[in-house]
């Protein structure tokens, strides 16, 4: 039997943009309509088999308010993942992503797998050409995931669209133990 492989994951981005939804769908496979907001930090752990490895998932989703955000050193420092998450129809939080990112690279472990996810794709996915819902294009996510050495994925946490397959990517992205 493979060794189980822990990761300690952290969740950043602007408050309401789906973070503890998008644990909620992966861990639960639920969704709530209304999430009341996270105060502080939450930690969940969830198990994930990709092929033959086991890895088993600690997760801190923290509040996505200001007056917790010198909070957030504490629970990124020792992270071997982080996802910094926006939403596809806010542009301000994905300006909040881009600042999440830099400070990342900055501050974080130089080694940290990051992946960008743009949350809330099920209000976008029936957009007609005029693009009325969504604000942040796929075109912006990719490039700030390419400039910046990220995983990327458009994510809905309400239909559990691509949720399972960003901790996939970054199970696999993630050495053996
Ligand atoms: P957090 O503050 O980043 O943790 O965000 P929450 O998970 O608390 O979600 C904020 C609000 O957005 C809640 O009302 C959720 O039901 C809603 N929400 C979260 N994810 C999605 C999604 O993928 N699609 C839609 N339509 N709503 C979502
Ligand atoms: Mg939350």
């Amino acid at each position: 039997p493979n060794p189980v492989t822990s990761v300690k994951l952290v969740l950043l981005g602007e408050a309401a943009v789906g973070k503890s939804s998008l644990v909620l769908r992966f861990v639960s496979n639920e969704f709530q309509e209304n999430k009341e907001p996270t105060i502080g930090a939450a930690f969940l752990t969830q198990k994930l088999t990709i092929g033959d490895r086991a890895i088993k998932y600690e997760i801190w989703d923290t509040a996505g308010q200001e007056r917790f955000a010198s909070l957030a050193p504490m629970y990124y420092r020792n992270a071997q993942a982080a996802l910094v998450v926006y939403d596809v129809t806010k542009p301000a939080s994905f300006v909040k992503a881009r600042q999440w990112v830099k400070e990342l690279r900055e501050q974080a472990s130089k080694d940290i797998t990051i992946a960008l996810v743009g949350n809330k794709y099920d209000l976008v996915e029936d957009d007609n050409e005029e693009d009325l819902v969504r604000k942040v294009n796929v075109e912006e996510g990719q490039n700030l995931a390419d400039e910046e050495g990220l995983l990327f994925f458009e994510t809905s946490a309400k239909t559990g669209y691509n949720v399972k397959d960003v901790f996939v990517a970054i199970g696999n992205k993630i050495p053996e133990a």
